[in-house]
């Protein structure tokens, strides 16, 4: 089976021999910039670099999948934030909060923006030069777009003090999310990763059932492809609530037990990642990847590779044994 057909029967549960291997959001690294010549920060919205250091995931690090959009800013940026493009070692960032209020939201046609079509094109690129490759691309849900617009904390304080108000912020703002994978879909992607910052530090599990059940829901609802949901952090205590989104798959982090996840997701969703970045990835040995790896395939995990974003400086070995580790374990044929 080609990887792309893997990876695409591994998030909808349909029949594939193994497991799938890949990264649904950033796998960039400073090495691989190096070695393929790309740097950040044009490779955040120069359609050719982002080309040529995305489709290292598969040239040097031999994943099923490639997932080319790095940052977590292009949308917000499209939109009116100002942004710090950062340097090669460095993640790009917010520096302003555009709006205080849900009647300031002023949406421009953002599908203009030069960083949104760099994507776009980007995408049919590695469509077009890799069509047995999973290409996957990437958008932000609007909780996460909601810190982004109106500051983390002032955000937050609405959740308690203004719920209505929350409730209107999130279903203007899922238009964006929606628009911009569905732009991804038609320039090529065969899978949408969502991520959506729900994590358990800034969102309650109730807050998550009451607030992002039904939008996450309607997301899913209207992505024009199978659709994969990220959310950092130790995210046990929600599994069971986006089991209930109709999501097709969940990229979740070490914090969580890999055998307590599949137990909780019963077969309702395929689950992404769970390889440690901070000290696994980043510090340790190939072999302690491989123990990980072997870990998470032995309680059933879909598809194995890094928690979330990598770290810039992680060592490409180690990222390189997540594939090695999983196609001998997983016994792929
Ligand atoms: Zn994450």
């Amino acid at each position: 089976m080609k990887p792309k057909q893997l990876i695409i029967n591994k998030i909808c549960k349909k029949p594939a021999p193994g497991c799938g291997v890949c990264n649904p959001v950033s796998s960039a690294t400073v090495g691989q910039m190096e070695t393929m010549g790309a740097f950040f920060p044009e490779a955040h919205y120069d359609p050719l670099k982002m080309y040529e250091l995305s489709r290292a995931s598969y040239e040097l690090l031999d994943y099923d999948g490639i997932m080319p959009v790095f940052s977590v800013v292009i949308e917000s940026y499209a939109i009116g934030c100002k942004v710090d493009w950062g340097k090669s070692d460095t993640m790009p960032r917010i520096t302003e909060r555009l709006w205080k209020n849900y009647s300031d939201i002023n949406i421009p046609d953002f599908m203009s923006n030069h960083a949104v079509k760099a994507v776009l094109e980007c995408i049919t690129k590695l469509k077009n030069s890799y069509p047995d490759v999973a290409i996957i691309g990437k958008v932000f849900g609007p909780w996460t777009l909601s810190y982004h617009f109106f500051g983390v904390e002032e955000f937050l304080i609405k959740t308690v003090l203004d719920p209505g108000q929350v409730h209107s912020i999130l279903g203007r703002l899922m238009e964006v999310t929606v628009k911009f994978a569905n732009a991804q879909v038609d320039a090529g992607a065969d899978v949408i990763t969502v991520a959506d910052h729900a994590t358990r530090d800034l969102c309650s599990p109730e807050s998550y059932r009451d607030f992002l059940i039904p939008v996450h829901s309607a997301i899913k609802e209207r992505i024009k492809a199978p659709v994969i949901l990220h959310i950092c952090g130790d995210t046990s205590d929600r599994i069971e609530y986006i089991c209930r989104t109709g999501f097709d798959s969940f990229h979740f982090e070490s914090k969580v037990d890999a055998c307590r996840a599949v137990e909780i997701a019963g077969g309702r969703i395929s689950l992404i990642g769970n390889i440690n970045n901070p000290s696994t990835l980043l510090f340790k040995k190939p072999e302690d990847v491989r123990r990980e790896v072997k870990n998470a395939i032995e309680c059933g995990l879909d598809i194995i590779g890094p928690e979330c974003a990598v770290p810039l400086f992680t060592p490409i070995e180690n990222l390189r044994e997540i594939s090695i580790a999983t196609k001998e374990f997983s016994e792929r044929g």
